[in-house]
Parts: C-alpha cells; structure tokens; sequence
C-alpha cells in the first residue's frame, strides 16, 4: 500500500475494542509514520496508533479503524546524553528498556509506569497516567521536555529539545500528553532524568479510614521530602495501608523520622501493590482537592471500589473490588462526582458516561478540528466523543 513501509492484514487480535481495522501499519522511521498518515489522508482512512497494546482497551471503542499504526518497530533510544541528565527515545521503546538502558549510566526517568511490562514510551504520554513519584517529580508533561509528532496530514512536528520546526503557538508536548491518540502519532520524545537514588526507604503503617487524610496532609507537610505518599484501600469496609518513599542519602535517617508520625515499619522492599494496578478492565480516576480526601474516602466507602493512589497529591485510582454491573457503577461514580472529577478509563460498557462534566471542552473541540479536522485519528475514543 506504502512503498517502504511493511503493512500486513489485520487478524482478530488487532481489534481496538471489537473493531477490527483492515491493515496494521509498521513503520521504522519518522518519515515512515509521515508516509503511512499522508496515505491514510488522501483515502480517508481512519487510524489508531498503538504501542505495546496494554491500555488499547482504555476508553469507548473507535467510531472507524481502517488502519493500527503499531509503533513496535519505532524502538530505539537515540541518544542518552548522561551529562545532561537528557534521553531522547523513539515512541516504541518499552518504558522496560528505557530504564534498563538508563540504570547502566545511575540514571532513571522518574516516572512509575503501571504496567510497565510492554508499555511504550508513546503509549505512556498518550495516557499520561501519573505514578507515585509525581508527587516529588511531576508528571511525564513535567518530565518531557521534547516531542517530534506527526500530524494528521503527515507534517512532522517538533516542539522543544533540539528544535528543528516548531508548530506556532502550540506547546505540543503538552497537547499530546494524555491526548489518547486523538490528534496525531507521538514519533519521539525526549525526557529530563534524574540520578537514581542512593538509597530508597519505604514506611509502611495500618491506618484507619478517619485517620488516612489526616495523616496524608501532615506528611505532605513534613521535613522530610517524601518521594511519595501513597494508599492502598482493597476493601472500603477494612483498614487503608499508607506507604512513604523517601529517595537519597539520608534516607534512612528520614524514614526513621517518618516512622515517628506514623507508626508502622520502615524497610527497603517496595510494597508489593505500589505503583500498580492489578486489573483494569474497569478502572477510574479521581482528582480532588488534597483538602477533600477525607470526604471522597467517605464517598468510597460506600461505593464498593477499592481505592489506590495519593490523598496527599489528590489522584487516586478506582476498580471494583466486587462484581459491579453497569448501573452499579454509574450509580458510584456519579456519587463521587459530587466530591471530585472522576474519569473511568477503562469499562467494557457503552452507555457509561465516563467523563462528566469537562469545563475545557469547546476549546479541547477546537484544538482537535485544528490537527484533525477530517476526524481520521482515533475518532471517538476521546472526551465528548473527540
Ligand atoms: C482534542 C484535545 C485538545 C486538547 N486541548 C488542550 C488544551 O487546550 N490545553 C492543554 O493544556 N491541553 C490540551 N490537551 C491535552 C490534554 O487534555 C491533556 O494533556 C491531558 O488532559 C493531560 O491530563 P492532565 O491530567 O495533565 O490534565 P488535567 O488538568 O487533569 O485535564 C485537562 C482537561 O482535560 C480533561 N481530560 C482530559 N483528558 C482526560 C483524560 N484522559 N482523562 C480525562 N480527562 C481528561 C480534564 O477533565 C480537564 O478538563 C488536549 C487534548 C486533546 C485530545
């Protein structure tokens, strides 16, 4: 179809959400994924990227998919400039061997991917699901400092980094992080890094459901620089276990000092649910004011979802911990709506609304008919149907 580019016939197991798309797309190069979207253009075909497939099944099915464009050949690391704390890495590259790679030098890209088994750097800014260590590190938005996409109609874009051509007035890093495919291919991007720490020390300690926010809000407070502040709830009826990161030197000292506010047991094992999520077949966020944590973990209790994620940073994730049917579940997230914004990410269910209400709408539509206006990336799969 493309001279250049290997395309295959697309088989069972390339459906994005029960579609099933005509061809799947392997490009190597940067100029490859321009040649594949220039030829969807001229057709009006439809395209999906995809990159190790762990989150394809996140969000409502494509509304068309002629082509998948897989990214799994897009799967080098181009340059590790280690005195400049800087990695730039094709889209492809597994999160697995970026950090591989990145170790052999002391060094990390600090963000927590869950699953990270198969997760490609593409696919984690395009979700841009934050892990543990934003609270200390910041999102991938923070971390990216630069970003060579390409757009609908086949232009190659870069913003940031070493620039070559800029997209007027769009910070495209920004844009294409968390945009779900929507509005063009993320080809490339190049992430600040950080030293791996010395040392790392987690405090680990029971807590009660009336002491948890309480608790959150002092350590976010503290001296003591934690990494990260996280819950894990399985059972909205049973205890909470918070875990606290701290990352350096003096680690040891300061889980020590941390182990004076919040009891339990300090140790250099990470938990053995931190970062992940085990399960996404339906999964939630919530995003809530810090002071709101205690009234949104009232609203969990009677929701029957069980509950991971930082109180301190207000970002928490959602999923069944009991068999939900689908009004079930409506019925749970419209209640928390009243304390937060919940997303559902991930449910194999249609008439879910799984956004609410999105105050950046009209102009998240305008952004999308600027890159896209024939409507040809990921059509659908977006808030408001974008
Ligand atoms: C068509 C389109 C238009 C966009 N326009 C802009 C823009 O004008 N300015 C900008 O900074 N970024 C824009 N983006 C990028 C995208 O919204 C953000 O990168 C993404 O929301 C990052 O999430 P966040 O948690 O950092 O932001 P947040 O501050 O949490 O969310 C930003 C807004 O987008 C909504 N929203 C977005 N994405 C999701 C998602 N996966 N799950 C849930 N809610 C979502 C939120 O409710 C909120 O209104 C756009 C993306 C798309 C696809």
């Amino acid at each position: 179809m493309i001279e250049g580019v290997t395309v295959r016939q697309a088989g069972a197991g390339d459906a994005v959400r029960g579609v099933l798309p005509r061809w799947v797309a392997l490009p190597e190069t940067v100029e490859e994924i321009a040649a594949v979207l220039r030829a969807c253009a001229e057709r009006d075909l439809a395209v999906v990227p995809a990159g190790g497939g762990t989150k394809l099944h996140w969000g409502p099915p494509p509304e068309r998919c002629d082509v998948l464009l897989d990214l799994c050949c897009m799967n080098e690391i181009l340059e590790h400039a280690a005195g400049d704390l800087v990695v730039r890495a094709q889209a492809g590259v597994t999160m697995d061997a970026l950090a591989g790679t990145l170790a052999d030098k002391g060094q990390e890209l600090a963000l927590d991917v869950p699953f990270s088994e198969g997760t490609t750097v593409g696919g984690t800014l395009a979700t841009a699901l934050p892990g543990p260590r934003s609270f200390r590190y910041g999102t991938a938005r923070d971390l990216l400092i630069g970003i060579t996409v390409v757009l609908p109609d086949g232009t190659i874009a870069r913003s940031g980094g070493k620039v070559v051509k800029n997209v007027a007035g769009y910070d495209l890093g920004k844009l294409f992080t968390g945009s779900y495919g929507t509005l063009g291919v993320i080809a490339e991007a190049t992430f600040r890094l950080h030293p791996l720490p010395a040392d790392r020390r987690w405090v680990v300690a029971g807590l009660d459901r009336a002491e948890a926010a309480p608790a959150a809000a002092a350590l976010a407070a503290s001296q003591t620089e934690p990494s990260a502040i996280e819950v894990d709830w399985p059972d909205p009826a049973g205890p909470l276990t918070l875990a606290v990161l701290v990352e350096g030197t003096t680690a040891e000292a300061r889980a020590a000092a941390l182990r004076e506010l919040t009891g339990g047991a300090v140790t250099r094992e990470r938990p053995s649910w931190w970062g992940l999520i085990e399960g996404d077949e339906v999964l939630a966020e919530a995003r809530f004011l810090p002071a709101d944590a205690g009234a949104v973990l009232d609203e969990v209790a009677a929701t029957g979802l069980a509950l991971r994620g930082s109180l301190a940073a207000g970002r928490v994730l959602l999923t069944p911990c009991r068999d939900l049917a689908e009004d079930e579940l409506a019925a749970a997230v419209a209640r928390l709506r009243e304390r937060a914004r919940v997303h559902v990410l991930a449910a194999p269910y249609d008439g879910l609304d799984r956004w609410g209400q999105v105050s950046g709408l009209p102009l998240m539509r305008r952004v999308k008919e600027r890159f896209d206006p024939g409507r040809r990336m990921s059509p659908g799969r977006f808030v408001g149907g974008i």
